[in-house]
């Protein structure tokens, strides 16, 4: 399971900061959604190899009033699911009545914690922070994450001992692309295919409270033959469901909880983002719904975004679709259009998980999304393709040269990966890239799932 790690401190000590530098995207096709520019909270990291989830908690001080007790009581939440809490001060203030009052609450909680000192760029470090010393967590690791300086070695130490006993391995390193390809042929492909046909789809069901996910879980589990229906872990995490359908396997990812029905009248587990966050990052296929008669809100894009971001594939469900006039309809239309509609992958299923309808079609847009996150495509049918969109539409001079594409071959699944080699291609403009995109998107009948193309220099 992927760790979260919590940056907790009081305002304007650089969590921000810190949280923009962590989760910045090594791919900036995949990220460019101008519809979620907005303030985010949780975010994936990649970072030196790991892979983690990070939560900014917002600004706490430990001194909150009225409703700012309320705010310091989710981020004390985010810390409760936290695996790791790093803990940032301001090197250049010095240590405070509050950075204080947060070290007794996270001492009471007995969470894993390491202190940061920020900002030490510019200013004698070792003699800044010293102080932080007595807040009595241990050692102060300095940082400015503002350069980027110290981030790698305070993320390393941090999760280092975490991804053993995690079992989470390092994802290779970020230059590693240029090891030596093998030609990956139509019979590999083949043979990968079938294989893939026997394994079970992860489906995760996601949405904010209420929409309708225990509903649309218990509609589904009735229609169909639950191979075994497992205990629920501890609170944090999801269930997991094994199922059948139409021939198909699947493990349904219920993150709300929803138990044993000898047993639905157990307190249903309170929605958690965390949970949800990580209920994604183990998917194949994330199930996002909204609720028709709420419209999209702002924690529905939140959701999205981390979606968006982790290159899962995507189906979104408008729930409770039945018993609404005309009009509300094309009013939750029009506003779909707008406030969704850069995402040109996924498809939308208005349904009713209550009454069931609509429901038999969401599944047929899962298998389409995974099929298309998971096809194996061999070097030849990829380079051939790239070559298609090379004669439809030559690449610009850089620097007085033509660009060429030479091949072209898969760098990874669910997100499907291309990697485009040739001369100069990574100084080749957006457009272009983006161009590249769509005709694999198009010339693979890619549905239901991002696609990235990622170009490399030389052979
Ligand atoms: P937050 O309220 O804890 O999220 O803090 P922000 O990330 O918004 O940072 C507060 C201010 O500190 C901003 O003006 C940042 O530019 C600045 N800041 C953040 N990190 C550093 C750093 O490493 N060095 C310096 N000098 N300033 C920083
Ligand atoms: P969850 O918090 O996302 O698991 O949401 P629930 O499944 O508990 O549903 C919240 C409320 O919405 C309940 O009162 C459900 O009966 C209701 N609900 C769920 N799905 C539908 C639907 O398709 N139509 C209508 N009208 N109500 C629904």
């Amino acid at each position: 399971m992927i760790p979260v790690v919590a940056l907790v401190g009081r305002p304007n000590v650089g969590k921000s900061t810190l949280f923009n530098r962590l989760t910045r995207t090594r791919d900036a096709l995949v990220a460019d959604y101008p519809g979620l520019t907005r303030d985010r909270k949780y975010g994936r990291a990649h970072l030196s190899g790991y892979e983690f989830i990070v939560v900014d908690t917002g600004g706490i001080d430990g001194t909150e009033e009225g409703i700012e007790v309320h705010m310091a009581e989710q981020s004390m939440a985010a810390i409760e699911e936290a695996d790791v809490v790093l803990f940032l001060t301001d090197a250049r203030s010095g240590l405070t009545a509050s950075d204080q009052a947060i070290a007794e609450h996270l001492r009471r909680r007995e969470k894993t914690t390491f202190v940061v000192a920020n900002k030490v760029d510019g200013i004698d470090a070792d003699s800044a922070c010293a102080e932080f010393w007595a807040l009595g967590l241990g050692e102060v690791y300095q940082m400015a994450a503002a350069q980027g300086r110290g981030v790698t070695n305070m993320i390393e130490y941090a999760l280092a001992p975490y991804a053993e006993a995690l079992g989470l391995v390092r994802d290779g390193d970020e230059e590693g692309e240029d090891e030596e390809e093998k030609e990956y042929t139509e019979e590999d492909a083949e043979a990968d295919q079938k294989r893939l046909q026997d394994l079970p789809i992860k489906l995760a069901i996601i949405g904010k409270p209420n929409v309708g996910k225990s509903t649309l879980t218990n509609r589904i589990l009735g229609e169909e033959r639950v191979v075994v229906y497992d205990e629920p872990g501890t609170t944090r995490d999801s269930i997991y469901i094994p199922m059948e359908r139409d021939g198909r396997e699947y493990i349904l990812i219920d993150t709300a909880g929803v138990r044993r029905r000898s047993k639905v009248n157990e307190t249903v587990e309170k929605f958690s983002v965390i949970k949800t966050l990580k209920a994604v990052e183990d998917s194949n296929v994330v199930l996002l719904i909204v609720d028709a008669r709420e419209g999209i809100a702002e924690q529905d894009l939140g959701l999205l975004g981390f979606v968006l971001n982790s290159g899962r594939a995507l189906v979104i469900a408008v729930n409770k679709w039945d018993g609404i006039d005309q009009d509300i309809k094309d009013r939750v239309k029009s506003e779909l259009d707008r406030r969704l509609g850069f995402i040109d992958f996924a498809r939308i299923h208005f349904i009713s998980a209550l009454h069931g309808t609509g429901v038999g079609h969401l599944f047929e847009s899962v298998q389409e999304a995974y099929e298309s996150a998971t096809r194996r495509v061999s070097t030849s049918m990829l380079t051939r393709i790239m070559q298609m969109a090379q004669d439809d539409h030559q690449p610009p001079m850089v620097n007085g040269r033509r660009v060429k594409l030479k091949y072209a071959h898969a760098g990874g699944y669910n997100p499907p990966i291309v990697v485009v080699h040739g001369n100069q291609v990574k100084k080749l403009p957006d457009s272009y890239k983006r161009f590249m995109m769509n005709y694999y998107r198009r010339s693979l009948k890619v549905m239901g799932t991002p696609i990235q193309v990622r170009f490399q220099d030389g052979d």
